[in-house]
C-alpha cells in the first residue's frame, strides 16, 4: 500500500515535506546539521532533497540519491522529483500520508484520520488548492519532459 521511494528534506525546502506526504510518500523534515542528515539518508535509504549546492556534491560523490532544488516554487519542485526519481503526481486516498507527522493514514469514505497525532481531515475548501497545485506540477513536469525530448 505504500509508496516505495522515500525522502529526506532539507530545512530550508520545508513546504515540499507536506506536499510529499499528501502524495504517499515518507518523507522526514531534517532540520539538524548536514553529516548527520547524510548519515541518516543512507541508513535509511531516503533520497535527499536539498538546496545546499555542498550536500548534492558531497551525496553524488557518494553514489546517494540526491536532487539540488534552488526554487522554493513547489509545482516547479514537485515536477522536478517526478522527472528524476519517477514519483507519482496523482492523489490517492489509500495512500495518503499524514502533513503534520508522516503516519500513513486510515481513510473512511472521504474523510482520513491520522493514528499518530489524532488529526482528521476531509476533502473542502483547501482541496480546490491542493488538486490546483498538483495540475500545475503536472503541466510543468510536461514541459520539462518535452525539453528533454
Ligand atoms: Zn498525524
Amino acid at each position: 500500500m505504500t509508496r516505495e521511494e522515500r525522502f529526506l528534506v532539507d530545512s530550508m525546502l520545508g513546504s515540499l515535506v507536506t506536499w510529499l506526504r499528501i502524495l504517499g510518500y515518507d518523507t522526514e523534515y531534517w532540520k539538524g546539521d548536514d553529516r548527520e542528515m547524510l548519515e541518516v539518508a543512507r541508513k535509511e535509504g531516503r533520497i535527499i532533497l536539498t538546496n545546499d549546492r555542498e550536500v548534492v556534491r558531497f551525496a553524488e560523490k557518494n553514489g546517494m540519491p540526491v536532487l539540488g532544488l534552488t526554487s522554493p516554487d513547489v509545482p516547479e519542485a514537485l515536477a522536478k522529483i517526478a522527472l528524476t526519481f519517477g514519483i507519482s503526481l496523482e492523489f490517492d486516498g489509500r495512500r495518503t500520508r499524514c502533513p503534520l507527522c508522516n503516519a500513513p493514514l486510515q481513510s473512511s469514505g472521504s474523510r482520513w484520520y491520522c493514528g499518530e497525532c489524532g488529526k482528521e481531515y476531509w476533502i473542502g475548501s483547501h482541496w480546490i488548492d491542493i488538486s490546483r497545485k498538483l495540475s500545475e506540477a503536472k503541466r510543468r513536469l510536461m514541459e520539462l519532459r518535452d525539453c528533454r525530448a
